[in-house]
């Protein structure tokens, strides 16, 4: 037997070796160095409410949260997050022990996934999906099935085949992971399709951790949690964040509601990975998430009137346009402008016309799949779309 010396492993594991840095951090610095208009990470480029500001200010100078918070979160911020539940969806949470606050999202999905799977467990998620997820699924040992979501050209959405969700659920399924409003393609799932994933979670007697964190960026029919359809409330781990809902996505405050045994088992998890974060932020939120409706319709028509600003534009450009009914993010198809392959579309588009984007294969496992596709984020101010699209259009003239 050879012994290895320390030089020839990498020093990578191998559950993360795949990985390498993310698209979004590749993206932004690409963006930095050319000077380009940076279309591609999803973060508002307007801060969120003033008073909301204030709010974390005042937290810092009266003392609230600048020692480790209680680990489940503050009182207030789980209080507030139940009574959101109960505001918006008719959804009942005990604070106590139905509330965990995370650092942000995020870690609410990595401390879910190392919580729930055994190695060697199948998670199935919707294809394209949010980079962490595959990254958090091989930390935790899992293994991956995708589910295709499917692009129709002729109503420009995405759709969900219920039987290729069927299919992929076998005996070594724990869970489905999902998410909607759905980051890249901006579909929001229709009450079929979720009441079809409710059904299947129970008639498999699944797990269903899903993903919300747009659930106030929808432009059509309002956001429906999963957590509402029958049976669902006692097997979904439902994760949000204020990140995308109040446009503070550096202060990093998420939150996970879900019946008590699910949510002990994630806290077991979250205690060991930041134990806790954003204590005076956490006040802020809480005060955030009681916002009247007025301040949630502004958000919305705000976001809508940017998202036909910026669909429009990509059409005149030339591109294939996805229309999204939520979320920050306009997926193209380059076909049209004789383009097949998105990454070095991407990697190119800073030099030809100072605009960044980012190409959807990475977030597919069948990357064919995603290749002609390319996700723009909307969520910038007015003069800054219309001078990407002013930019794009020279494309079409090259
Ligand atoms: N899930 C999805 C689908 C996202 O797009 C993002 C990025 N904002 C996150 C989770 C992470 O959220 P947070 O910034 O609250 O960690
Ligand atoms: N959620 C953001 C996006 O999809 C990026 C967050 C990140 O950089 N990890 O663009």
């Amino acid at each position: 037997m050879s012994c290895m010396s320390s030089t020839d492993r990498p020093l990578l594991n191998r559950r993360l070796a795949a990985f390498g840095t993310t698209i979004f951090a590749e993206m932004s610095a690409l963006a930095v160095r050319t000077g380009a208009i940076n279309l591609g990470q999803g973060f508002p480029d307007t801060d969120g409410p003033e008073e909301i500001r204030e709010a974390a200010v005042r937290a810092l100078r009266d003392g609230r949260g600048n020692q480790y918070p209680p680990g489940p979160g503050v009182p207030e911020l789980r209080t507030a997050v139940a009574e959101h539940q109960r505001r918006w969806y008719g959804l009942s949470y005990d604070p106590d022990s139905e509330v965990l606050v995370t650092a942000g999202a995020t870690e609410a999905i990595a401390a879910a996934l190392l919580a729930l799977l055994e190695p060697g467990d199948e998670v199935v998620a919707l294809e394209p999906y949010y980079d962490s997820y595959a990254a958090c699924i091989a930390m935790a040992g899992g293994t991956r099935v995708p589910v295709t979501l499917r692009p129709d050209a002729a109503s420009g959405t995405y759709h969900l085949d219920v039987d290729e969700l069927r299919a992929a659920v076998t005996d070594r399924t724990r869970l489905i992971l999902l998410n909607t409003p759905h980051n890249p393609t901006g579909t929001v799932l229709t009450r079929e399709e979720l009441a079809a994933v409710a059904e299947l979670a129970c008639e498999r007697d699944l797990i269903v951790v899903t993903d919300e964190v747009y659930e106030h960026l929808v432009f059509g029919a309002g956001h429906t949690p999963l957590a509402t359809f029958p049976g669902m409330r006692e097997r979904t781990v439902t994760i949000s964040s204020a990140g995308k809902t109040f446009s503070f996505t550096g202060w990093k405050v998420g939150w996970v509601t879900a019946a008590p045994p699910l949510v002990a088992a994630v806290r077991s998890a979250k205690q060991f990975l930041t134990f806790v974060s954003s204590g005076p932020f956490q006040y802020a939120v809480a005060e955030a998430l009681r916002l009247p409706d007025s301040y949630f319709e502004g958000l919305r028509a705000d976001l809508l009137a940017k998202r036909d600003l910026l669909a429009d534009g990509l059409r005149d450009a030339g591109f294939g346009v996805f229309r999204p009914s939520g979320t920050y993010f306009i997926t193209t198809d380059i076909r049209p402008l004789g383009e097949s392959d998105g990454f070095a579309f991407c990697r190119s588009l800073p030099e030809r016309c100072g605009v960044v984007a980012i190409p959807n294969a990475v977030f597919y496992d069948h990357q064919d799949q995603g290749a002609p596709f390319v996700r723009f984020a909307f969520c910038k101010r007015q003069d800054v779309l219309l001078e990407a699209v002013t930019r794009l259009k020279g494309l079409a003239a090259e």
